[in-house]
């Protein structure tokens, strides 16, 4: 569910969403899918959007009862590559959601890239500007042991520092990671 509501939102809002169908009883596949969709567009307006993520929501829905009979459990035994292809087929489920899903939702070691990831990698030279998705989730599959907490911690930190330091201006001098520019300024 947070990994479609948090589509081009902050997590703050999808949090309201989430509290708005934990508290009508609904944060299971069963419930969530037997609601019309307008009402479920209704209680998901704080995370923006809400007509296109309801939407987004039902298509996951679908597939997962569909696929899983409704279950993400059973998921859990679909090897990675074959399930990760299945979600990017679900409409409106891009690489850096069915990548939340596998990672968040179901354990699997799968790095997930965002804007924070791509904007620190890119000013430390660590990848070229506007490098693509896959690119960068390759590097860090490839770079790091294939551990999901691994993964997961990993990524809340590149998090951290994008919201604390490497904004729009950098902060580069309170950053905890200035030590990786080596002198240089960060890439523009
Ligand atoms: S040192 Fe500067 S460029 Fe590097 S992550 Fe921190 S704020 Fe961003």
């Amino acid at each position: 569910m947070g990994a479609i509501l948090t589509q081009n939102t902050a997590w703050s809002n999808v949090e309201r969403a989430l509290a708005a169908l934990k508290a009508q009883r609904l944060l299971t596949p069963a419930r969530l899918a037997a609601i019309p969709p307008a009402r479920l567009a209704r209680l998901i307006r704080p995370s923006g959007t809400y007509r296109v993520k309801a939407w987004r929501l039902g298509a996951f829905l679908a597939y997962l009862e569909e696929c899983y009979r409704g279950s993400l459990r059973l998921m859990t035994s679909i090897p990675l590559g074959s399930l990760r292809r299945e979600l990017l087929a679900v409409p409106g489920i891009g690489p850096e959601t069915a990548d939340s899903i596998l990672l968040y939702a179901l354990g699997r070691p799968v790095f997930v890239v965002d804007a924070y990831t791509r904007r620190v990698l890119a000013r430390h030279r660590l990848v070229r500007h506007g490098a693509g998705y896959e690119e960068i989730r390759g590097l860090f599959e490839r770079s790091l042991p294939s551990d999901p907490r691994l993964f997961n911690e990993y990524h809340a930190l590149l998090v951290a520092v994008g919201k604390q330091y490497c904004r729009r201006r950098p902060r580069c001098e309170e950053c905890p990671l200035r030590f990786d520019l080596r002198g240089k300024p960060p890439r523009q």
